[in-house]
């Protein structure tokens, strides 16, 4: 083995120490259970109701900028008046890989941009331990707008902002989503089921694959959920280097 194949072996091992802990290196890994699961999806051809009748503007937005363009001073519900930037979402628009919030909190509402507090920067740090940077993937949210003291969307919130979403991945075509906890794979995959009941498994959504884990924010609260997405986030990168 090379030098710097090794050295690139270590830093990689370094950077996974660092953010999942030590006893992630000595057990078995990857016991996650793989189904998959066919979500149908509201923007199949089959299902036309969501846009049906008088298609909006937005609707023909052809790329990123111009849908944001087109969409960022929405007033659909009420979140729009407590509004400081709206929060469309960032990263490369040909992304393989989709990753989806929740909504923004107090620091996207005031840069205009998901996951900059503390939760994205810990999100920062999973994605460069399974080696992706947060450059080549997208990073948006359920809802575009920071939730009054950054309370659960409301169902009607979600129902709302939800088609912006769709139009993103329509645009976008990632390969891959990973839903960042339960009020994002809930609504994405329109399911009551607990994210226990979801994680290890994946979905799929208008051809792109779904898979589910915590949302950064759980992590910080409660550590010992850092051990389940380890698991989840090495399943994940598995299935990315299946299908790129
Ligand atoms: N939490 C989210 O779900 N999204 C963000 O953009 C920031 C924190």
């Amino acid at each position: 083995m090379s030098n710097s194949v090794r050295s690139e072996i270590i830093k990689a091992l370094e950077n996974q120490k660092e953010i999942f802990g030590d006893e992630l290196f000595t057990s078995s890994l990857l016991k996650t259970e793989i189904v998959t699961e066919k979500i149908p999806s509201k923007i199949s051809k089959e299902e036309p109701f969501l846009f049906s009748n008088t298609q909006e503007t937005w609707e023909t937005a052809d790329n990123l900028d111009n849908l944001n363009k087109l969409i960022c001073n929405c007033t659909k519900c009420e979140l729009h008046s407590g509004r400081n930037k709206f929060v469309f979402g960032i990263g490369n628009h040909k992304a393989d890989v989709l990753l989806i919030g929740e909504g923004p909190g107090a620091e996207e509402d005031k840069q205009g941009e998901p996951f900059v507090g503390r939760a994205g920067k810990l999100l920062n740090d999973i994605l460069k331990a399974i080696n992706f940077t947060r450059e080549e993937v997208f990073i948006a949210n359920i809802v575009k707008c920071r939730p009054p003291g950054n309370r659960t969307p409301l169902p009607e919130e979600m129902e709302s902002c939800l088609p912006y979403l769709l139009k993103q991945i329509e645009l976008i075509k990632p390969k891959l989503i990973l839903c960042l906890g339960l009020v994002a794979a809930g609504a994405v995959l329109k399911k009551k089921d607990s994210l226990g009941k979801m994680r290890g498994k994946i979905f799929e959504f208008n051809h792109t694959k779904v898979m589910v884990t915590y949302h950064p924010a759980a992590l910080l609260r409660n550590p010992n959920f850092k051990r389940g997405c380890w698991e989840d986030v090495q399943a994940f990168r598995k299935l990315y280097d299946e299908v790129k």
